[in-house]
């Protein structure tokens, strides 16, 4: 698998602190770390090597190295956690619960689908958005996580498979446009140090205010998805309570102008509920906004969470609001969630272990 190095993801020209975690530096970063230590610079290169193709906890494990450097670097993090649990699926989705250097706990899945293993990221732990229908949002709000933090997870399924992650999508627990620094420097190593092409990692936003048009100034190849789950203001705002003060037209405008910086696609999300957004005539409405740029809309059946009543529409209903947005010629799919009984299905996730 051919990374694609792009020069917009370089990473920040500061070397980060020693006492860092060194995940998620680039070869670059590493190289004058080492040197730093007094180390010779092709020791960056074996570094990087062991860290992200190795999977190396410690640095004291690095046999290449000198026992005395070793001994005296032994302090420093790599910045890896440890399967606190893990539940398989019928499906083989697997959830891990993963536990962080403070004692927080992550979400994250693995999805594996014919050659390809996909892996579910989360970017906080928690998440303060509090969308009506989301387990995540019940849950409350704790911190971002760390670029370490969001490389480590997909290291840790690719282990624990003991297959190359084919595919990323920020879709956990969190929302990563307010974790931009570290969800972008994260992208910047899952591509260039990880080795997954830029256009097999996808962000998804529910949107916050600027920060679309902020993400089009980098000139990314990765995929953006869109939490639009309603077709009109009314509807948003009494889905999702941040959509209050972030209007849907401001939320369209800046994607239209994503679509035209960057002249990649957006994919909408769109969740179901039936009997609340689910009627031929929300699907059309939801066509006019979408006419006239690039998109793709994906539909997610509602996954079932205790706290409140929302059902998942029929089959006929689902199929029904399909056909509408095909015959308005806007590209639509329908994606059934993986891992249901594990509870690691979209929106399902929450740290309970
Ligand atoms: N905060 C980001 C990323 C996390 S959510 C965002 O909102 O996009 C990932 C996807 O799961 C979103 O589209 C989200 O709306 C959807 N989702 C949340 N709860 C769900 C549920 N109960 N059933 C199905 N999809 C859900």
């Amino acid at each position: 698998m051919s990374a694609t190095p792009v020069t917009q993801l370089t990473p920040s020209s500061q070397p980060q602190q020693p006492s860092s975690p060194l995940l998620g530096a680039s070869v670059t970063e590493l190289t004058t770390w080492v040197q730093q230590q007094g180390q010779p610079a092709y020791r960056g290169k074996q570094l990087h090597d062991w860290i992200y193709h190795k999977g190396v906890r410690s640095l004291t494990d690095i046999s290449v190295f000198s026992k005395q450097w070793r001994a005296a670097v032994a302090d420093v993090p790599i910045g890896r956690s440890t399967i606190h649990y893990r539940s398989v699926a019928s499906d083989g989705t697997i959830k891990y619960l993963l536990q962080l250097s403070d004692g927080e706990i992550v979400e994250t899945v693995g999805i594996p689908t014919d050659k390809r293993l996909t892996v579910c990221v989360s970017t906080q732990v928690g998440c303060p958005m509090a969308c009506d229908f989301c387990a995540t949002g019940k849950g409350g709000y704790k911190r971002n996580l760390e670029r370490h933090e969001i490389v480590d997870q997909v290291l840790t399924v690719q282990e624990d498979f003991q297959q190359r992650v084919s595919h990323v999508v920020f879709m956990g627990m969190g929302e990563p446009l307010l974790n931009t620094e570290n969800v972008l420097a994260a992208l910047r190593s899952l591509n260039q140090d990880v080795g997954i092409g830029q256009r097999s990692l996808t962000l998804s936003t529910v949107g916050i205010r600027d920060r679309i048009s902020q993400l089009a100034e980098h000139h990314l190849q990765v995929t953006l998805a869109v939490s639009l789950h309603a077709p009109n203001q009314a509807l948003r705002e009494q889905l999702i309570p941040s959509a209050r003060s972030y209007h849907i037209e401001d939320l369209l405008a800046e994607c239209r102008e994503y679509v035209a910086i960057t002249g990649r696609r957006i994919s909408f999300e769109y969740i179901l509920l039936a009997g609340v957004n689910d009627l031929p005539e929300h699907a059309l409405e939801l066509s006019k906004h979408l006419r006239g740029f690039q998109n793709h809309v994906n539909l997610i059946p509602y996954n079932p969470i205790s706290e409140v009543d929302y059902k998942r529409p029929s089959g006929d209903r689902i199929q029904a609001f399909l056909t509408v947005l095909q015959q308005q010629h806007i590209a639509v799919s329908v994606r059934y969630s993986r891992g249901l009984e594990a509870d690691a299905a979209c929106g399902q996730l929450r740290a309970k272990k």
